[in-house]
């Protein structure tokens, strides 16, 4: 099953015509999409679209880029909001080097706080990792979670293979499309297969044939094509393939791709 596991259909982006985007997906054959948290006052949003949609379901999280905006009993809530037991993941939530007014030590607190959350709700993680790799494998390494997906990987060999062995999978998406892209290309080429799991991280990170305008989550049908010419398979095989790892890694994904109701799920 197609399976995006990083969609942010809440997004304002989506206000004007998110039912036909659902639609559009559901016709490119996306059968579940995971809506993760950015911070406490879109945990509503994310909740409400998973309750309405049985192929919809939600990860809570404060996006490493929010943490300027929370409050100091931010995370305190998150706990209270994980403890309805409707998230399937805890996130998004992670490190981002790359922004250059995003204040570090403020993200490290909050990621190290939510890390600690996962694991005391057994839950995995969705990790925004950009220009913070070699940092947040430190942290996996010292607070050990049930796994996750390393979102929008562009990582090198090596710390994909670290992020493998903690019990990660990589997520590949828009930037896969670019010929320019090589690393990334090369490795979703030839990585394992079981290590791989599709997203778009719409409505960002368009696609190359989307000219820059807004990514939607029926991209992610034509991103498996890209992953299937790179590795000379079948779609359909990649297709199946990617759905199974992110069942398997995001245990509240298993139900949809069984037909049923994730937890928080269409309820
Ligand atoms: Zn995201």
């Amino acid at each position: 099953m197609l399976i995006d596991t990083h969609c942010h259909l809440d997004a304002a982006e989506f206000d004007p015509d998110r039912p036909a985007i659902l639609t559009a997906a559901r016709a490119a054959g996306v059968g579940g999409l995971l809506v993760p948290g950015v911070e406490i006052a879109n945990l509503d949003a994310v909740a409400a679209l998973s309750r309405a949609n049985p192929d919809c379901c939600h990860a809570f999280g404060i996006h490493p880029l929010y943490v300027g905006r929370a409050g100091p009993d931010d995370l305190e809530r998150l706990r209270e909001r994980l403890a309805d037991g409707t998230a399937v993941a805890v996130g998004e939530i992670g490190l981002d080097g790359y922004v250059a007014d995003g204040d570090l030590p403020l993200q490290r607190r909050f990621f190290e706080a939510q890390l600690r959350l996962a694991q005391d709700f057994t839950l995995p993680v969705v990790l925004h990792i950009r220009r913070a790799q070699d940092e947040i494998l430190k942290y996996l390494r010292r607070i050990p979670v049930t796994g996750g997906i390393a979102h929008a990987f562009n990582g090198s060999r090596q710390q994909a293979e670290a992020f493998i062995a903690l019990g990660f999978r990589l997520g590949f998406g828009g930037a896969m499309t670019f010929t320019g892209s090589r690393r990334i290309r090369e490795l979703a080429a030839s990585l394992p297969l079981e290590s791989i799991v599709l997203e778009t991280d719409a409505p960002d990170i368009p696609p190359a044939w989307c000219g820059g305008r807004r990514n939607d989550p029926a991209n992610l049908a034509r991103i498996a094509g890209v992953l299937a010419d790179l590795r000379q398979m079948p779609v359909e095989a990649v297709i199946a393939a990617t759905g199974a790892n992110a069942a398997a890694v995001v245990p509240g994904l298993a139900a949809l791709r069984a037909g049923g109701k994730a937890p928080g799920c269409g309820q």
